[in-house]
């Protein structure tokens, strides 16, 4: 399919040595010519050239044009690279806009490339995420679904189940002559589903990897929360004061502890209160703990546990998460080492205000390793996961027809299904509403 022609910039608005325009479309030929006079460019080469408004210099360029379908979108597509200055780069856009082109929309080079065939939907997903990664694991995710391995797998499996919806067929159209091996049948659609099972299961690394994990922090007022929030984030971010109560919302704050990505929320009180506002951020912070994989109970060295840290402590136990508690302050040493009360829970001892940490950051990496880690089979984000899901229920279902001697025609209908949940997650059965909504998440020029 060729569409109409569009325009972006494709590199980030600031000041740099380069900037890209990209465009692509039916009418890139005749845009390369009324810029550069040349009417017959040869594919992939680099040419050297002007961009002028009338026959006002604007700036000195190199430029390269991809003939369709071998190009990033499949269509013919033009890439124009320019002095990378904010307002040469936007001037030489509305230079090319004025030519009757349309600026491109979010992601649409990329919505594009899948429509035309050129990638599927899980990979430019993973292009998405791998410019947006902002952590190892997450990077170590995108770049693995990025080698196609899995798009791969899924087109076998697609195969496999093509091939049993056709000898169905077979023996609906010649029922004299042909007799389905249920047997084989079942055999073959465990199998399906046993992979697909594992694609499933191994989902949530894929993601935590990309969305990070959720952590609370919590302890009472001057315990050194926010202290030791900045001290992970290595950055002044919260408010840190002497007075107690000072945070008074939660604070979310994305973080990486050796390449995992953690979304730190440092809570408010969880202490009942009458206070309406108090009472507000209370909520919050149980909504917090509530979606937490992981809840650090900061504890104060120099005041010893008190009633304050029991109360909490009975709160938080009820969530059933895993706890760490942080013994924070241990720079002062006015309090003997205290026993801590509660068992089987990990026991740190650290100093956020001095920075002396490693030992939690360790802790909290060697707990959370195991649920990032990805390999070239692991889904990314829950529209992946939920086409996957789609997929199994439909297999579960032909098996159980099967099991259950329905006829061809319902396992036929489950194993279309099945197919159909399958396209879903590789885009071959899109609606431009979901590509939308897909590729609205992408940068513009993508
Ligand atoms: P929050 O209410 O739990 O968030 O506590 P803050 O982070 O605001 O800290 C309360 C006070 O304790 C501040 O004066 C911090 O400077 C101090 N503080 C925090 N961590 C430490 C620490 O490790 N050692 C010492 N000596 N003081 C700390």
């Amino acid at each position: 399919m060729i569409f109409d022609t569009i325009a972006a910039i494709s590199s980030p608005l600031g000041t740099g040595a380069i900037s890209v325009i990209r465009l692509t479309g039916k009418n890139v030929l005749q845009v390369i010519d009324d810029l550069f006079s040349n009417k017959n460019p040869e594919p992939k080469k680099m040419y050297y050239g002007w961009i002028k408004d009338k026959n006002e210099i604007i700036d000195e360029v190199t430029w390269v044009y991809h003939k369709g379908p071998k190009s990033y979108t499949g269509e013919d597509m033009l890439e124009i690279f320019g002095h990378g200055g904010i307002l040469v780069t936007k001037k030489i856009l509305n230079i090319i806009l004025s030519k009757n082109i349309r600026e491109a929309l979010p992601g649409e080079f990329s919505k594009r490339a899948v429509m035309n065939k050129k990638m599927d939907l899980v990979k430019a997903e993973a292009i998405n995420e791998l410019i947006h990664a902002n952590s190892e694991y997450a990077l170590k995710a995108a770049a693995n679904q990025m080698d196609g391995k899995l798009s791969e797998k899924i087109q076998i499996l697609k195969k496999e189940l093509f091939n049993i919806a056709a000898r169905i067929e077979v023996e609906m159209d010649y029922p004299d002559d042909f007799e389905v091996d249920n047997f084989e049948f079942l055999n073959s659609l465990n199998a399906i589903k046993e992979e697909l099972e594992y694609l499933y299961e191994n989902a949530d690394n894929g993601i935590s990897a990309i969305e990070g994990i959720k952590m609370a922090i919590v302890g009472k007022p001057n315990a050194g929360k926010s202290t030791l929030l900045n001290a992970l984030l290595r950055k002044d971010r919260a408010i840190v004061t002497d007075i107690p109560g000072t945070t008074r919302d939660t604070i979310e704050e994305s973080l990486s502890i050796r390449g995992i990505l953690i979304k730190s929320i440092d809570t408010a009180g969880i202490r009942k209160t009458d206070d309406i506002v108090e009472k507000i951020g209370v909520e919050r912070s149980l909504k917090a703990i509530e979606e937490s994989k992981l809840i650090l109970f900061v504890l104060d060295n120099s005041t010893g546990i008190e009633d304050y840290d029991k109360e909490i402590y009975e709160k938080i136990k009820q969530f059933n998460k895993d706890i760490i508690i942080v013994i924070n302050k241990s720079d002062i040493h006015n309090k003997d080492n205290f026993d801590i009360p509660w068992q089987n829970h990990d026991v740190v001892r650290i100093s956020a205000a001095t920075g002396n940490i490693k030992n939690l950051e360790d802790l909290i990496y060697n707990k959370l390793k195991n649920t990032v880690t990805t390999n070239e089979f692991t889904l990314t984000n829950e529209r992946q996961k939920q086409a996957v899901k789609k997929a199994i229920d439909s297999v579960i279902k032909a098996i159980e027809g099967i099991e259950l001697g329905l006829t061809n025609d319902a396992i036929m209908f489950d194993v279309r299904k099945a197919i159909e949940g399958l396209n879903e997650l590789t885009g071959e059965d899109y609606t431009e509403t979901l590509l939308d909504n897909i590729f609205g998440n992408f940068c513009v020029g993508k």
